[in-house]
């Protein structure tokens, strides 16, 4: 297929659709606004070492599709299974291996991408469609362009189109603020996950139990719950630490006021709470799409079937 294709964000959807893309031999570029791949598998690495799934914790498989991706080639080797001890558990709980990330790192290093690169308008350009980089307009022009971002981003980037708008209107996703901690003594709750039913924080993962962390840190990541995360979303981080880390420290068993790393941070678009119903979307020219999790229902695997049901759309137009 002789065309040209730009993918906006490379999380899991974004990566996805470009690898399929590019295997078949589309030339595809990938623009991704932070400075590394993952989206919202993502992992936060301290100076001093630790490091934090600060994003999805973990995914499960249902789909024979991404049975076989994570169980063959670049998933394959980036995949472990975190045995989180619970008998009512229905399905296994995949990660990540070493980091969340990893899988998505591996996929994206064969690829085309430009980092640190933040698309702030598409236009369309003599039948193509035109980029501006941060309010610089990139040289290259596309035949076709793919927003892979939560719902919202799409939406601010695509807003000429009524088609887009009108769906993309249906969909709603929550926040999450995100504590991340160490602790020098280990913790009392030995648990590796832990889902409280009341109060502030919804989730727990004691990060350093995951398969391939190092298991001598005793390192945690809490999120809060939606609605608390809705009420205190323009808090500043240290005001979110100052109200959350006292009840993951009751919770977990820990008394340190003073952990060796402790940091917040906020999902402003972490989870999908009504998801669009189909796996893509494409505007009135047939040229123009947008794809991620939030299409499909709220986790890896929906954004893994997003991506790639738009890059099999796109190879056969
Ligand atoms: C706190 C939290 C807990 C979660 N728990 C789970 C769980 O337990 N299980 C599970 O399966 N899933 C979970 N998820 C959801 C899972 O992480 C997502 O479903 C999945 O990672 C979404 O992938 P995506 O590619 O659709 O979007 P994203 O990962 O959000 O990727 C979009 C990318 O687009 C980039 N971008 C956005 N706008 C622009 C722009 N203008 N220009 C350039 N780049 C742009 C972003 O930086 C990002 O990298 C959780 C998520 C969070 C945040």
């Amino acid at each position: 297929m002789n065309k040209r294709v730009a993918v906006i964000g490379a999380g899991v959807a974004g990566i996805t659709a470009a690898s399929i893309l590019q295997e078949n031999g589309v030339s595809v570029t990938v623009f991704e606004k932070s400075r590394g791949v993952g989206g919202r598998m993502a992992t936060r690495k301290s100076r001093t070492g630790y490091e934090f799934d600060h994003g999805a914790p973990f995914f499960t498989v249902h789909s024979p599709s991404f049975l076989n991706t994570t169980q063959t080639g670049n998933w394959a080797n980036h995949v472990g299974v975190w045995d989180v001890n619970d008998p009512d558990k229905q399905v296994p709980y995949f990660v990540g291996e070493p980091m969340m990330k990893s899988p998505i790192e591996a996929l994206a290093a064969k690829l085309k991408i430009s980092l640190n690169a933040r698309i702030t308008k598409i236009h369309r350009t003599n039948g193509k469609w035109g980029l501006t980089i941060e309010h610089n307009d990139h040289k290259d022009i596309y035949d076709m362009v793919v927003v892979a971002a939560p719902a919202f981003q799409v939406h601010q980037l695509t807003r000429f189109s009524k088609r887009l708008t009108g769906q993309l209107s249906q969909v709603n996703m929550t926040p999450c603020w995100a504590l991340l901690v160490s602790v020098n003594t280990p913790a009392h709750h030995r648990g590796p996950v832990f889902v409280p039913k009341t109060g502030p924080i919804s989730f727990i993962a004691r990060n350093s139990s995951k398969a391939g962390r190092d298991s001598k840190r005793d390192v945690w990541v809490a999120h809060a719950s939606p609605a608390w995360s809705q009420t205190n979303l323009e808090l500043d981080p240290e005001d979110a630490i100052s109200h959350l880390h006292p009840v993951l420290n009751s919770i977990i068993g820990s008394s340190e006021a003073n952990p060796p790393y402790i940091s917040a941070h906020r999902w402003r678009y972490a989870n999908v709470a009504q998801a669009a119903g189909t796996p893509f979307l494409k505007d009135e020219t047939a040229s123009l799409f947008a794809a991620g999790d939030w299409c499909l229902g709220p986790g890896v695997e929906h954004a893994f079937a997003s991506g790639e049901a738009v890059a099999q759309s796109i190879l056969s137009t």
